[in-house]
């Protein structure tokens, strides 16, 4: 059967992002593995393969990097900033930046600050610990 690849690939596109929109943001190790529970046939080149052609169609957005450097996914397509654990590497949804920026402008000067934030802490988690 011609088809049946890329009927896989659908499935496991659809599979993909649903997991990213429950996870909110995830590398692919992090979707591989959830993902196996359902799948354990999935390989890491497949969801590498599946989580790169959906970004390029903008069915996912990119999130800030993971602490160890890989990719990191995200569900959430409206552009916002992020809060990042520096312990843990969790990764929370933010808007700060309308707020934020008129007082960062004013402190260097007038420049223009361009992107998203990415503000960096600890968890409440990682503080309890
Ligand atoms: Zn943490
Ligand atoms: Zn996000």
């Amino acid at each position: 059967m011609i088809t049946a690849p890329i009927k896989r690939q659908t499935k496991y596109c659809q599979a993909i992002e649903h997991t990213l929109k429950m996870l909110g943001h995830a590398t692919n190790a992090e979707l591989l593995t959830s993902l196996r529970k359902s799948y354990p046939e999935l390989s890491a080149t497949t969801v590498h393969r599946a989580t790169t052609r959906l970004a390029l169609r903008d069915s996912i957005a990119s999130a800030p990097k993971a602490l160890d450097g890989s990719m990191r996914y995200d569900a959430n397509m409206t552009p916002h900033d992020h809060f990042e654990c520096s312990s843990c590497g969790l990764l929370q949804d933010t808007n700060v930046k309308d707020k934020v920026i008129p007082i960062l402008e004013s402190s260097i000067d007038g420049c223009k600050v361009s992107g998203q934030l990415i503000i960096t802490g600890v968890c409440k988690k990682c503080m309890k610990e």
